[in-house]
């Protein structure tokens, strides 16, 4: 083992892309030695086939019989992993119990998943360089006393942080090129070649704003940032327009600009945030990549390249945007860190938010956690000093939070003599009918969510808006058709379903999915000269739709806007004074741990939508369920009550953050089989943690939520503990130890570490 080579007798120890945990050995000829290390791309034969692999180590033959087969090509000049990047993809492949090739893979540019060398774009350009750093203000005076000139376009490239092409700055900024002339000659800044990259948003320029002065509670937060000891977390608990991104805007500058260190911006959907990602690129133009998720394999490649040479020195970007290859990391920002997408949902299954924290610990970094409503694992991480609580209670300027009413859409029930109600006020009661008739007639904007998630999978009465659950958990009953059943999935209680409410004996309906675009017409035909936008995943499948939505949003050019969850994150548009939910309830009632908690925080973040500007706002939740707690907290804007609340819930059965959780998901094509190997499966465990008692539980097995998908049948097993290394052992022995047959059922063990959801 080891890192480093002695002549002769060793071996390259490589990781490849596939499902087996573990590495390969392979000779590396002479001509070869000297460009193999570690986080090297190697190209390999593996069973009658080339793979591409990353070295990861050597080693000494264990069995000198056998005549290895040795490493084929070597396609890089350079590793494509460092050491520091290697040892992250070592944790996640060890804490998230994935193959270390398919973490490596993950963590690279698919550019850099084939055998081919990818070919950066060609084009270059003359860029101006800061080629030494002036710290002060007295040195300045000095250094430009004969040189006004100068000192303006130093100025000007030292806010464009610190470099920017000669042509920007000579045509659009017409400064003379004798005054760049001038610089070069003094030292002061070089000129160079840079290759252009592929640049998709050259072609959106980012509108120009004004920088504001942080407010005190703002300074307060930005000095706990900038004096952080490195790998220090930061929860920053502050609520929807208290100004997170002016405090994330102003860590950069210090970390970036001024100790010339490299940082990393985590947004849950870049897609879903063109506002904010404008106000990073009007401070730091150039210095920063924008992993957007509609970047082509080269332009990604090209944003990869550049973050490794240097040439810019902020990534923005979704979950994948932790690996980028920065060195001399100073801050990792993850902005709404209580976002589910920041969990991949196939193999790695990492969390961004716990890989960032790992990184930023390694390297040095230190790392800020923002949101209006954090996850429950980080608050509690918070109170037990794990990570330092920062807030910002308050909107800037004095700005008030929305008040926010409830609309009880609990009907009585109708007679038979009754005509049947009219399809809109069945979706829009009267109250958010009158208050966007209102902002129709003001001119002023509305926003309108629907949530769609997990519609029609549970049974509601319609007359007490009773929810059928579980006996034995906090958990609403999944409705399957065949047979005709509803199911825990938590415990595999079952029950049929009855036809009468057991509260209020009245009927009981089974709910049925509403769709936006049927929304969007019933809104057309009620008020017929409003401009309604729709922002779902069929109006965004183009670019640049969402940015185009929004953009026509801020120019005033729509007055309903209609979406689903993708519109409650990061909007900031002050002429919005209306916020409509049209059915709290959709997403409270999913059989799952987290759906008070994932209700609480999109009702909380919609409502942050309203009153950003001068006129104020109004939100109005409609619900049957007017009592639940997630509606009540989110109402009042009650984060900590709904935090001691929703944690009660956590306790018994027990669910994260009290416990840790492992989702083991056994698929394969035939049922009987699937089932068969989840029986198994936690027969064998159960035995071979039986010595540990109740430091860990196995509960199941008990087929998932969604019992197929994509034609393959679904068994799942819950693992719980506090301790995480169990846990580790627990997921280890049902990779390794558990014999899954190869036969037509291709059956699979999927494993999901700390899962955001149990759907
Ligand atoms: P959050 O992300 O916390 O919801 P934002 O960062 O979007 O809040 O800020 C809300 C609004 O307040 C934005 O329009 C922003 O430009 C403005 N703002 C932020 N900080 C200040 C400040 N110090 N002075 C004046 N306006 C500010
Ligand atoms: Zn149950």
């Amino acid at each position: 083992m080891g890192d480093s080579r002695t002549a002769g007798n060793v071996l390259a120890e490589v990781a490849l892309p596939l499902p087996l945990f573990t590495t390969f050995s392979y000779r590396v000829a002479d001509g070869l030695a000297n460009a193999v290390v570690p986080g090297t791309r190697v190209v390999v034969p593996f069973r009658n086939r080339k793979e591409i692999g990353i070295c990861v180590g050597f080693t000494e033959p264990t069995d000198t019989t056998r005549d290895y087969k040795p490493i084929l090509e070597v396609p890089d000049a350079e590793p494509a992993i460092d050491a520091s990047m290697l040892e992250l993809c070592r944790w996640m492949a060890s804490y998230y119990v994935a193959p270390l090739g398919v973490v490596l893979r993950c963590a690279l540019p698919a550019a850099l998943t084939g055998a081919a060398v990818p070919t950066p774009s060609q084009k270059t350009r003359r860029v101006a360089v800061i080629a030494n750093e002036l710290s002060s203000l007295m040195h300045r005076d000095r250094i430009f006393a004969r040189t006004k000139q100068q000192r303006a376009l130093f100025e000007l490239l030292e806010s464009l942080g610190g470099r920017s092409a000669v042509e920007h700055l000579l045509e659009q900024l017409s400064f003379s090129p004798s005054v760049l002339k001038g610089l070069v000659a003094r030292n002061l800044v070089r000129v160079e070649d840079e290759v252009v990259a592929r640049d998709p948003f050259a072609s959106r320029p980012p509108i120009a704003g004004r920088r504001h002065h942080p407010t005190s509670d703002q300074q307060g937060v930005i000095d706990a940032l900038t004096t952080g000891s490195p790998g220090e977390v930061f929860l920053l608990h502050g609520i929807t327009g208290s100004g997170k991104t002016l405090v994330y805007i102003e860590l950069l500058e210090r970390v970036v600009r001024e100790r010339g260190q490299t940082a990393i911006v985590l947004v849950p959907e870049i897609a879903l945030t063109p506002q904010t990602v404008d106000r990073f690129r009007q401070v730091f133009g150039d210095a920063i990549a924008v992993l957007h998720s509609a970047l082509s394999d080269g332009e990604r490649y090209d944003a990869w390249l550049a973050l490794r040479r240097g040439e810019k020195r902020i990534a923005v970007g979704a979950r994948s945007a932790i690996f980028a290859p920065l060195s001399n990391l100073g801050a990792i920002i993850v902005d709404e860190e209580h976002e589910s997408s920041y969990k991949q949902a196939e193999a790695p299954r990492y969390h961004a938010r716990e890989v960032a924290i790992v990184r930023a610990r390694n390297e040095g970094a230190v790392v800020v956690l923002g949101s209006a409503t954090p996850s429950l694992e980080s608050w509690t991480n918070a109170a037990a000093g794990k990570y330092r609580r920062l807030s910002l209670p308050e909107r800037v300027g004095g700005g008030q939070l929305p008040g926010v009413e409830i609309v009880n859409m609990r009907r009585a029930p109708r007679r038979e003599s009754q005509a049947p109600p009219d399809p809109f006020t069945l979706v829009v009661s009267d109250p958010l009918a009158t208050a966007l008739a209102d902002r129709l007639t003001r001119s002023e904007q509305s926003i309108l969510l629907l949530n769609r998630r997990g519609y029609a999978s549970f049974v509601q009465c319609n007359q007490c808006g009773d929810v059928t659950t579980c006996p034995n958990c906090t958990i609403s009953l999944t409705y399957h058709r065949t047979p005709e059943r509803l199911v825990c999935h938590y415990c595999l209680y079952k029950e049929e379903p009855s036809t009468r409410c057991r509260r209020c004996a009245g009927d009981t309906l089974r709910r049925r999915g509403l769709g936006t675009q049927q929304v969007e017409r019933l809104l057309t035909e009620r008020y017929p000269s409003a401009r309604v936008a729709r922002m779902d995943v069929d109006t965004t499948t183009a670019k640049w739709a969402h940015a185009d939505i929004l953009d026509r949003v801020g120019r005033g050019e729509v007055d309903i806007l209609l979406g689903t969850q993708m519109i409650a994150k990061g909007l900031d548009f002050p002429n919005v004074t209306l916020v409509g939910v049209i059915d709290a309830d959709v997403g409270i009632n999913l059989p799952d741990f987290r759906s008070s908690e994932r209700c609480f925080q999109l009702l909380s973040q919609v409502a942050g939508r309203a009153g950003r500007g001068p006129k104020g706002g109004r939100v109005l939740i409609q619900t049957r369920v007017p009592n639940h707690h997630a509606v009540q907290c989110a109402v009042a804007h009650d984060y900590t009550r709904f935090v001691t609340e929703e944690m009660e819930g956590r306790r018994e059965p027990v669910y994260p953050p009290v416990t840790r959780l492992a989702n083991v998901v056994f698929s394969g094509l035939r049922e009987n089989e699937t089932q068969g190997l989840a029986a198994r499966a936690s027969e064998r465990l159960r035995r071979a943690v039986a010595s540990y008692g109740d430091q860990i539980s196995v509960i199941g097995p008990a087929p998932c939520p969604i019992e197929r998908v994509k034609a393959r049948w679904r068994w799942h097993l819950l693992l719980k503990s506090t301790n995480p290394a169990l846990l580790t052992r627990a997921c280890r022995f049902l990779v390794e130890r558990l014999d899954v047959p190869k036969d037509k059922s291709q059956l699979r063990i999927a494993l999901d570490r700390d899962p955001v959801s149990l759907l």
